[in-house]
């Protein structure tokens, strides 16, 4: 069996002035051919389990592209040309195939069109036929769109945020996928998408809407009829018409209980619709509540301002507050600021200077900070990742320098990153379980990892792009009604 494998991925925060472009994507991962499966054999991630599986049964991969880049503003039309026209042309010099196998994200929104996924995969069907499998892992956060549907044999989401369960979805995928290929099932699909923009904050599987139709989904799975159930959790900060919740059901042949799963599954999101609305504290508010705890550390998580939900990861609202009570035994992980660090370089470890950190990009949503302090450490940006999240897969934050300011350390990185895992903190030398306060630029990812060290956890509702107030952004796009932009309308 021959089955083609590639990664293209990207969630696209369509309120960003930021373009993500081919710099971006070297920057996380842009891989051609056979140094896919070397990179990510192995690894915690949807390539990782989809290259178990072609292992253990014997399967020989055709990788394609791995390309990937940090949550930001729209993909350039350049960068998603080039990544879409080299894997056809790998699908079409890759001769005959028993299966198609993509990791892809499902919310990227490229220059000039809404839906990336449901173009490329337009294009895969078109250039493999109807008759070759093709199955596709999609984020939690997918956009999904009717186009995907059509044209994609079989999609596996991610049931869990944070994202603890991607190397499981890849396995499944690719498992299911050899089932088709060997003509052992028979897909039928049903989509449903309820008028629901839920905010990302109030997605977290661990309890609240999201757990109660993971359950009912797991209840469903149980029946050797269905294949798999995705409830994608949507990402509110793509303003295309297809943002939000969606409901996708396969069973093996029978189409009337594909639909009628996914009608019980929508119907009961929208039930529970107002269980998403999520409310955080104030940055003083938070800030204080957390100095007055006892015992370490105590995670102030700045929700709005999460680099994996597309906002720059630079914004200086809490830092201003800690600086302003002078806070202590505190860090803040991670802020993004490539000039600040170059600053710190060139003064060199041991040096104290002043200058200006963080709140480049985006105005409306604060403003830089001044400080003085001395320059703790200096790394080149390399770790590894502990998990749960991208267990095994090297992280690079590029030129990274720690600023103390009076034991308030600021970790200033130069390639954005969202602060998912404590090893971003224990690579420069600071032991985050030994701080009284940990600033995490994050919106539910770092629960996996921080939830087990942390004392107390406080979500913030800091200014931000990421921001789960929904009515701090203009949607031009995206359907309506939708709730929550259209409570009234829709009763
Ligand atoms: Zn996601």
């Amino acid at each position: 069996m021959r089955v083609f494998i590639a990664m293209f991925a990207h969630e696209t925060n369509t309120f960003s002035s930021l373009p993500t472009g081919r710099r971006e994507f070297e920057a996380r991962d842009l891989r051609w051919g056979g140094e896919l499966l070397e990179a990510y054999r192995g690894t915690g991630t949807c390539l990782g389990g989809m290259i178990d599986v072609a292992a253990a049964r014997g399967v020989t991969l055709v990788p394609s592209v791995a390309a990937a880049a940090s949550p930001a503003g729209r993909v350039t039309a350049a960068l998603y040309a080039e990544v879409r026209s080299r894997l056809l042309a790998d699908l079409r010099a890759a001769g005959a195939l028993d299966g198609v196998l993509l990791d892809l994200h499902g919310a990227m929104v490229p220059e000039g069109l809404a839906d990336g996924e449901g173009d490329l995969l337009r294009a895969v069907r078109a250039a493999v036929g109807p008759a070759v499998p093709i199955a596709t892992t999609l984020d939690f956060h997918a956009n999904v769109t009717r186009e995907m549907v059509a044209c994609a044999s079989l999609l596996h989401g991610y049931k869990t945020y944070p994202h603890v369960d991607m190397d499981a979805r890849g396995r499944e995928a690719a498992t299911r996928l050899l089932e088709v290929a060997t003509g052992r099932l028979r897909p039928t699909v049903a989509f449903r998408q309820p008028p629901l923009l839920p905010p990302i904050a109030g997605q977290l599987t661990a309890r609240g809407p999201m757990r109660r139709l993971y359950d009912l989904a797991g209840e469903m799975e149980r029946d050797p009829k269905v294949v798999s159930v995705s409830v994608f959790a949507g990402f509110p900060l793509a303003d295309i018409h297809d943002a939000g919740l969606s409901v996708y059901v396969a069973t093996d042949g029978d189409q009337a209980l594909a639909d009628r799963l996914a009608d019980r599954l929508a119907a009961t999101a929208w039930e529970h619709r107002r269980d998403f609305l999520h409310t955080a504290p104030p940055v003083r508010e938070a800030v204080a509540r957390a100095l007055a705890l006892d015992g370490r550390p105590v995670v102030l998580a700045d929700i709005a301002d999460n680099p994996g939900g597309g906002a720059p990861g630079d914004t200086t609202e809490i830092l201003r507050e800690l600086l302003r009570v002078g806070a202590r035994h505190a860090t803040v992980a991670c802020l993004w600021d490539p000039a600040a660090v170059r600053a710190c370089v060139a003064a060199g470890v041991g040096a104290t200077l002043t200058l200006e950190v963080g709140g480049r990009v985006d105005p409306a949503h604060g403003a830089p900070v001044a400080v003085t302090g001395r320059v703790r450490t200096l790394s080149d940006g390399r770790f590894v990742h502990k998990g749960p999240m991208f267990r095994g897969l090297e992280g690079r934050l590029g030129p990274t320098a720690v600023l103390d300011v009076n034991d308030l350390k600021v970790i200033l990185i130069s390639q954005r990153w969202q602060t998912l895992d404590p090893e971003m903190i224990r690579f420069v030398g600071i032991d985050p379980g030994a701080e009284k306060i940990l600033v995490v630029k994050s919106s539910v990812h770092y629960r996996a990892a921080f939830e087990p060290i942390a004392h107390a956890i406080l979500e913030v509702d800091a200014p931000g792009l990421s921001s789960s107030n929904l009515a701090r952004f203009t949607f031009t796009n995206v359907r309506r009604p939708i709730f929550p932009l259209d409570d009234v309308a829709l009763g």
